[in-house]
């Protein structure tokens, strides 16, 4: 068993820091500057070695690419490389990432998300339980990310009815949101009794509940062991965007669930590692990854409570090079919640434009020449 092995099969919120993870970490830095020549420029750029990677400091010496870079290149690995999985970020702008894993990147992302939900009390692998998914139908856009994010999120439970919002009404057609077909499968859903979970981006549930209040429908009573999971953000439509406690309280009273069922999500597929709100509505670190601030001009590691980049490590991942990869995203961290799980606690504070650490980006392309 490989040290990233043990460290996924192992809890996700220890009261302390494991050394699991820097002996998963240094494993997982040796095969990827071994296949990837882009890395082993990067390092030797550097000066750095795998086998720095003794304490928790080490990490945030790890260098790291901008996500851009991985939209902007093809960093499949060489033959005879086998991939098991091949998945696209769904970009804004066609900036896509391709990304590839192979059978154990595969297992451990798997492993460690249905850990982190698990000890979130989201797992319950006995109750049936109906699914809204306001995302791409996986039967028509198999390879992006949403679907494999879909799969794994409707696996913690046993599976009912599971419907798609997002689809092309013809084959060939654009993909559309289609919200008469989303309200009638809700309506065909709450009337089963069974439990069901929302899925997918918080602007496209509001507009739903807006649709349904409008038509002067009765509130729902889908009671306790129904949940919302949201995830992404209100990309693209900010215009709509309102306070999460106001979310909540709103989608808590109109499909008659407790507000502590409904939990945001954050996570980007360059990254794999789910950061999945508490009872309490605070998003975890699992001791799967590390999460380092960096100040958007500087690159320095801030400390806690400042706002900064998101610089996201995770060993599970040998088959692409994103496992150490700065987000385009704002976030800050603190270094526990009250709620009892263990963990630091991620807040986010938006996506930053274009131009911050753009000089990640310029090495890189540097780099590949
Ligand atoms: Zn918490």
């Amino acid at each position: 068993m490989s040290a990233a092995d043990r460290l996924f099969a192992a809890p996700p919120f220890p009261r302390a820091r494991r050394p699991h993870f820097l002996a998963a970490l240094r494993e997982t830095a040796r095969a990827q500057q071994a296949r990837f020549p882009v890395l082993r420029a990067l390092y030797a750029r550097e000066g750095f070695k795998p086998a720095s990677l003794i304490n928790e400091l080490a990490v945030g010496r790890l260098p790291y690419f901008h996500v851009s870079v991985f939209k902007e290149n093809d960093f499949r690995p060489a033959a005879p490389f086998r991939a098991a999985l091949t998945l696209t970020s769904s970009g804004t702008g066609g900036q896509k990432s391709r990304i590839v894993l192979d059978a154990g990147s595969l297992r451990r992302v798997k492993e460690g998300a249905e850990r982190v939900y698990g000890a979130l009390g989201m797992v319950d692998k006995t109750l049936v339980t109906n699914y809204l998914c306001f995302t791409y139908d996986p039967r028509q856009a198999r390879d992006l990310g949403t679907a494999f994010t879909d799969e794994l999120l409707t696996s913690f439970t046993a599976r009912g009815r599971v419907h798609y919002a997002i689809s092309r009404p013809r084959p060939g057609a654009e993909f559309r949101f289609d919200l008469e077909g989303t309200l009638a499968a809700l309506r065909e859903m709450a009337g089963t009794g069974l439990p069901l979970r929302v899925l997918g981006f918080p602007a496209h549930v509001l507009f739903t509940l807006r649709a349904w209040r409008e038509r002067g429908w009765p509130s729902l009573r889908l009671g306790k062991t129904s949940w919302v999971m949201t995830g992404g953000g209100w990309k693209g439509h900010q215009g709509d965007a309102i306070p999460k406690d106001e979310f909540k309280a709103q989608v808590s009273s109109w499909l008659g669930l407790p507000a502590a069922n409904i939990r945001d999500l954050y996570g980007l597929v360059e990254h794999g590692v789910p950061y999945v709100e508490c009872r309490r509505g605070r998003m975890h670190v699992p001791d799967y990854a590390r999460v380092i601030v960096r100040d958007p001009r500087t690159l320095e590691a801030l400390p806690y409570g400042r706002k900064g980049l998101l610089h996201l490590v995770t060993p599970y991942l040998t088959s692409f090079p994103s496992y150490s990869v700065l987000a385009g995203d704002w976030g800050s961290l603190a270094p526990r919640c009250p709620c009892g799980t263990a963990g630091e606690i991620l807040s986010l504070h938006g996506r930053a434009g274009k131009s911050p650490a753009k000089g990640c980006a310029v090495t890189a392309a540097e780099l590949l020449k």
